[in-house]
């Protein structure tokens, strides 16, 4: 398993995924044959309970695909997936919804994921209609809980979202995340909708929730300042595949694959002597419909040699991390 590198021995492990694809058969043209796009191409990692992997990557680097193939919104082309060390793929519709209440989602757009003909309290509850028999007055207080746990008053428990700011939502959506006891939350830029004062807010409220139900959270984002306090990990991703994967410490401090190396750099850094030369990537990021050969990254790459454009990196150990580059070692 790939993501060994991650884990500790004192928490177990709640979600995990070993090579994961997720592919796409796509029209090209009226008579051109059918092409496949590769948004999720071998994706392995081990989460824990009471642990945070940050998922990093630009746009259309397939870490929404990856947030959608392990909650089963969009399930996988193939690889394994386990919640809770209970395989999830090939189960009856029935084992399936069961399973799902153990990994729940916050979605990025907290207008647009909350139905606004619905009080908060209608919102809250209605997991609890569909996956349980609990008694209404019960569902009820149960909402009204949850709606202090995550920082709003319970009086407000009628309200409808368009009634809440931004921030608010979000702690909305969160709550409806909770409202079966997950042991993991998949949370698709969560924050990245909201003003800078308020993310802090929202991911402070997620570190604290965390700490109390031990739970883990794959965190995806495409920003690794926002992810910098709330992760232990981090796994970025290039084309639909891992390029570099370890503990945070290790990725930020010294970063081994150049595209790493390109993120970090357009982040601010307090402390001087951690901060990475700026790499400048050339180019766009190419289609998945036609990714280059060798490896993915080697037209935009400033290190490229003859090997990357005929070579694909394979992911390996090199310094207490994963990395997928032939010349990682190079990287200092
Ligand atoms: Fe750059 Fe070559 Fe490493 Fe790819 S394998 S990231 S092209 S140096």
């Amino acid at each position: 398993m790939t993501s060994t590198t991650q884990t500790t021995t004192d928490s177990p492990v709640v979600l995990e995924a070993h090579n994961l694809r997720k592919h796409y058969a796509v029209k090209r043209g009226v008579f051109k044959p059918m092409a496949t796009v590769k948004a999720l191409d071998g994706v392995s990692f081990q989460l824990q309970a009471g642990r945070t992997l940050a998922v990093v990557g630009e746009s259309g680097c397939g870490k929404s695909t990856l947030a959608r193939s392990v909650t089963m919104i969009e399930p996988p082309s193939s690889g394994e997936l386990h919640y809770d060390g209970r395989t999830v793929l090939g189960r009856s519709a029935a084992e399936l919804k069961e399973l799902r209440r153990t990994v729940q989602m916050v979605f990025q757009n907290p207008y647009g994921s909350l139905n606004p003909r619905k009080t908060v309290g209608s919102i809250l509850t209605e997991p609890l209609v569909i996956n349980t028999d609990m008694p209404k007055d019960e569902r009820r207080a149960r909402a009204v809980a949850m709606m202090g746990k995550v920082g709003l008053r319970p009086d407000q428990v009628d309200r409808y979202p368009h009634m809440f700011s931004g921030g608010q939502r979000q702690r909305i959506a969160i709550a409806r995340a909770l409202m079966l006891n997950p042991r993991v939350v998949v949370a698709d830029e969560p924050v990245s909708a909201l003003d800078v004062s308020i993310q802090a807010q929202v991911l402070n409220l997620m570190m604290d929730l965390q700490e109390e139900l031990n739970l883990a959270y794959l965190f995806i984002s495409h920003d690794l300042s926002v992810v910098r306090h709330i992760a232990d990990a981090i796994m970025v991703m290039y084309l639909g595949k891992p390029v570099e994967h370890g503990a945070k410490d290790v990725v930020f401090n010294r970063p081994r694959h150049p595209y790493t190396r390109i993120l970090l750099a357009a982040t601010p850094r307090v402390n001087p002597a951690l901060r990475v030369e700026r790499v400048i990537p050339k180019g766009e990021l190419p289609s998945p419909l036609n990714p280059p050969p060798g490896c993915s990254f080697h037209k935009r790459c400033p290190f490229a040699t003859d090997r990357c454009a005929a070579e694909v990196p394979a992911l390996r150990p090199v310094d207490d991390r994963l990395v997928a580059c032939h010349h990682a070692e190079q990287m200092t």
